[in-house]
């Protein structure tokens, strides 16, 4: 699911927001023949039958399209949607009913001010349905990836969460005048969605749970609301590593590096960097201290190392030009750099 919350899963498709599971899967089959690895070898179409395959996935999985909808805002649309349709049907059988018995009417409820309720966030009066004792709103908590880079330097982030909460229009209750509740659908309670920006700091690691205070579920009837759990997970970095408090860096450099020195840039706790200087022959596998630069305690007293593990690399590829000058160099270098290795046998 890498990537599927900023992409369009409906354009990708080609359907509508609000399309059947029948509706998607002809139009998948449609456009699988179009682009299937078997039909063609390019390699945009390859990315694309793959985008498709993904967009398939969320799209008949009720739980993953849900979840979806709500953070692109298609849920609120489906919603509306139904809404509308049912008030019209509604509408009509009032009309009806009307016209049977004069004088009585039953759906009263403006579709309006219960669509605004549902997606408003903020608390209001009339959320005290039935005066109840003041209810805490739950923890939730998300998973969240971050780069080893970011882990070290700490970083900031816009996140989508799905909250829920009591259904505005029946109190929580389920139903109304015996009939399932028309905005929840019986089941008490709405999701939607918020954006917010979380600052994780320096130093998490695989496992952290970072907090951030009042994001959770509401609180209801006065009770006070929950926090939002951010569970981290490192990415792999080849160049970067963390033991405690030290930052372990290999450092790719060239061989021409290596003899005359460079200077690179390290990336450090919030944020900064430090400008290295890798010294003239240097050879792969020195080790170079930036001492008190690593990570920070907890409570700040104490700070870690920056380790870097210098490794000469070779390009990729040499052309003839670099090749021959390689080969002179070899035929003029004196020294065997193996003498000792060959002593120690
Ligand atoms: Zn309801």
């Amino acid at each position: 699911m890498a990537n599927y919350y900023n992409k369009d899963l409906y354009k990708i498709l080609n359907v509508n927001f609000d399309a059947s599971v029948d509706e998607i899967k002809v139009q998948y089959r449609k456009l699988v023949h179009l682009y299937h690895p078997d039909v063609s070898k390019n390699e945009s179409d390859i990315a694309k039958f793959k985008e498709i395959q993904e967009a398939y996935e969320i799209l008949t999985n009720v739980d993953k399209r849900k979840k979806y909808d709500v953070i692109h805002g298609y849920y609120k649309e489906k919603i509306k949607k139904q809404f509308e349709a049912s008030y019209r049907n509604e509408k009509l059988k009032e009309k009806l009913n009307k016209q049977k018995n004069p004088g009585e009417s039953s759906f009263t409820k403006s579709i309006n001010d219960a669509i605004d309720n549902l997606f408003t966030l903020k608390k209001k009066k009339d959320d005290n349905f039935d005066n109840k004792k003041p209810i805490n709103g739950d923890d939730i908590s998300i998973d969240l990836s971050v780069s080893l880079i970011e882990s070290i330097t700490g970083t900031n982030r816009k996140i989508n969460i799905v909250h829920t909460r009591p259904c505005p229009n029946c109190g929580g209750r389920k139903f109304i005048n015996g009939q399932n509740c028309l905005m929840c659908k019986g089941e008490g309670e709405i999701t939607y969605n918020k954006k917010i920006n979380v600052k994780i700091p320096q130093g998490v690691v695989t496992g952290s749970k970072v907090r951030i205070k009042k994001e959770g579920n509401l609180g209801q009837n006065g009770g006070h609301d929950g926090d939002l759990y951010l569970i981290i997970t490192v990415e792999n970095n080849n160049y970067y590593s963390i033991d405690k408090l030290d930052i372990h860096c290999n450092l790719p450099i060239t061989p021409f590096e290596a003899v005359f020195g460079t200077q690179v840039n390290i990336a450090l706790p919030d944020g900064a960097q430090a400008i290295v200087k890798i010294p003239e022959m240097t050879s792969s596998g020195q080790k170079l201290k930036l001492v008190s630069q690593g990570l920070f305690s907890k409570d700040k007293t104490k700070r870690g190392d920056v380790i870097i593990n210098v490794m000469i690399k070779l390009p990729k590829k040499l052309s003839d030009k670099e090749k021959e000058l390689y080969k002179q160099l070899s035929e003029i270098s004196s020294e065997n750099i193996r003498a000792d290795f060959d002593n120690a046998k």
